[in-house]
C-alpha cells in the first residue's frame, strides 16, 4: 500500500443557517486527496477549534492516513483525561475525514466499506412545533404533503412554552432572567395535543415527543403511561444522561419506546443501558462521542440488544456530519429511524453533495468518502455568528436553574 500521511489539518467555522458549524479538513500528502469531517459542538465552537489547531494538528501532522483505528485511539489517549464534549468533537473532526480519504482511496462510498447497503434509502424524520395545536397541526399536514410518515410532535419548543404560558406562571420576587416552563402545564398540553393529533390526523402517522430531560423521575413516568395510549412511535430523552439508572423503572412500568443518548458523551452512559435493553433506540451526537469510529461499533453493540439507532440530526451538525451518520444508517441492519432538520440554499451552496430527501427518505450522492464537499470560497461569506444562548438558561417556575 503506497504510503500517504497527513501533510496538514485545517479547521473552519462558517455559519449558513446562522448556526456555527465546525468543519475539519484533513489534507494529505498525494496531491489534491483531503477528507471532511464534522467537529460541530456549536455552543463552545472556539474550544474545538483551539483543541484542533493547538494539539492535534501539531501531534498528528505527518502521520500514516491508512491506520484510523491507531490515530483515533491516539486522540483519544493523548489528553490524559478524556470522553468530554470537546475533545470527542475535535477527535471527531479529524476521525471523519479520515474515513472520508479511505474511501475516496477505495473509490467507493463509505457505506460500502461498512458491508455495502442495508436499504435504498434512509426514512427520516421532521420536527414540528408551533405556539398552538392548530399550528402543529398545519406543520405536520405540510410534512405529510411531503412525503414524511415520521413526525416529532412539540408545542412551545421544548417544555411547552407556547404563548400564554410564562404569562400564567408565578415566579418569587426578584425572579432571575431565564427560560422558564412548568412541568404540569407542558405535560398537560402534550398530552392535549397528542390526543388532538390521532383524532384529526389519524393512527397512520408514526408521531414522537421528546422529553428533552425536562422531567423529575415521577413526573416522567406518569407522562410516559398517560402517552402510552397514543402509542408514539418513541419517546425521547426521558431523563438526563445523569439518571440513566432509572431507566429500569421506566421500562417496567411502560411499552411506550424509549429513545435516548444525544448527551451521551462517555460509553459507560450507554452500556447498562443497552445491555439491560432498557431503551429501544440509541440516539447519539457522532461527533460527541468521538466520531465514526466509536459509532461503528456502537451501532454494532446495540444490534446485539435489539436496540436501533436513531442518530441525532438537527441543524447544529454541519451536512458533512449528516451525510457521514446517513452512511452507518445505510450499512446497519439495526437502523430504525433518521432524524432529519432540512438543509436551506446557503448550506447546499457551501456543502455541494448534501445528501437528497424525497418523500421521507434521505439519497446520499454516491461519489467515493462521505460524498459531500466544502467549498471554502462560500463559506467565507458565512461567518460565525453570535448565538443566542437564552435556551440554555433554563428554570422551573420558582426560578431553580434546571438543565434544558
Ligand atoms: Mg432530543
Amino acid at each position: 500500500m503506497k504510503p500517504i500521511t497527513i501533510r496538514d489539518i485545517k479547521v473552519f467555522v462558517t455559519a449558513p443557517h446562522e448556526i456555527n458549524l465546525v468543519v475539519v479538513k484533513v489534507e494529505t500528502s498525494e496531491p489534491g486527496l483531503y477528507g471532511l469531517g464534522c467537529a460541530t459542538f456549536t455552543w463552545r465552537y472556539k474550544a474545538v477549534v483551539t483543541a484542533i489547531e493547538e494539539y492535534l494538528r501539531p501531534m498528528f501532522i505527518g502521520r500514516s492516513v491508512h491506520d484510523i483505528e491507531d490515530l483515533w485511539q491516539s486522540m483519544m489517549g493523548s489528553s490524559y483525561w478524556r470522553n468530554g464534549p470537546v475533545l470527542n468533537n475535535a477527535i471527531s473532526g479529524v476521525d471523519e475525514a479520515l474515513w472520508d480519504i479511505k474511501g475516496k482511496l477505495a473509490n467507493m462510498p463509505i457505506y460500502s466499506l461498512f458491508g455495502g447497503k442495508c436499504r435504498e434509502g434512509i426514512a427520516v424524520y421532521r420536527h414540528a412545533d408551533g405556539n398552538s395545536p392548530e399550528e402543529v397541526e398545519e406543520k405536520i399536514h405540510q410534512y405529510m404533503e411531503e412525503g414524511y410518515r415520521y413526525i416529532r410532535c412539540h408545542m412551545g419548543t421544548y417544555g411547552g412554552n407556547f404563548d400564554g404560558t410564562i404569562q400564567k406562571m408565578s415566579h418569587p420576587e426578584n425572579a432571575p432572567a431565564g427560560a422558564y416552563y412548568s412541568s404540569r402545564t407542558y405535560m398537560q398540553s402534550v398530552i392535549r395535543l397528542f390526543d388532538r393529533i390521532r383524532s384529526d390526523i389519524g393512527w397512520d402517522l408514526e408521531i414522537m415527543h421528546d422529553i428533552h430531560e425536562r422531567l423529575s423521575l415521577a413526573d416522567t413516568l406518569s407522562f410516559v403511561k398517560e402517552l402510552e395510549q397514543f402509542k408514539p412511535f418513541f419517546i425521547e430523552d426521558a431523563l438526563p444522561p445523569e439518571e440513566v439508572h432509572y431507566f429500569e423503572y421506566l421500562r417496567k412500568q411502560t411499552v411506550v419506546p424509549l429513545a435516548m443518548g444525544e448527551l451521551f458523551t462517555h460509553p459507560v452512559e450507554w452500556k447498562t443501558l443497552v445491555q439491560n435493553q432498557w431503551i429501544d433506540f440509541i440516539r447519539c451526537h457522532l461527533s460527541d462521542i468521538g466520531g465514526l469510529t466509536p459509532a461503528r461499533k456502537l451501532a454494532a453493540f446495540c444490534e446485539q440488544y435489539h436496540v436501533r439507532t436513531a442518530w441525532h440530526g438537527p441543524n447544529d451538525l454541519s451536512p458533512v456530519g449528516m451525510a457521514t451518520q446517513m452512511h452507518l444508517d445505510l450499512a446497519s441492519p439495526n437502523f430504525g429511524i433518521q432524524e432529519f432538520a432540512g438543509f436551506n440554499e446557503a448550506e447546499e451552496e457551501v456543502f455541494p453533495g448534501c445528501p437528497q430527501v424525497r418523500k421521507g427518505y434521505a439519497y446520499l450522492d454516491d461519489a467515493p468518502g462521505i460524498g459531500v464537499d466544502f467549498d471554502e470560497k462560500a463559506a467565507a461569506k458565512y461567518p460565525p455568528v453570535e448565538m443566542d444562548f437564552s435556551w440554555l438558561f433554563s428554570r422551573l417556575e420558582d426560578g431553580t436553574a434546571v438543565r434544558p
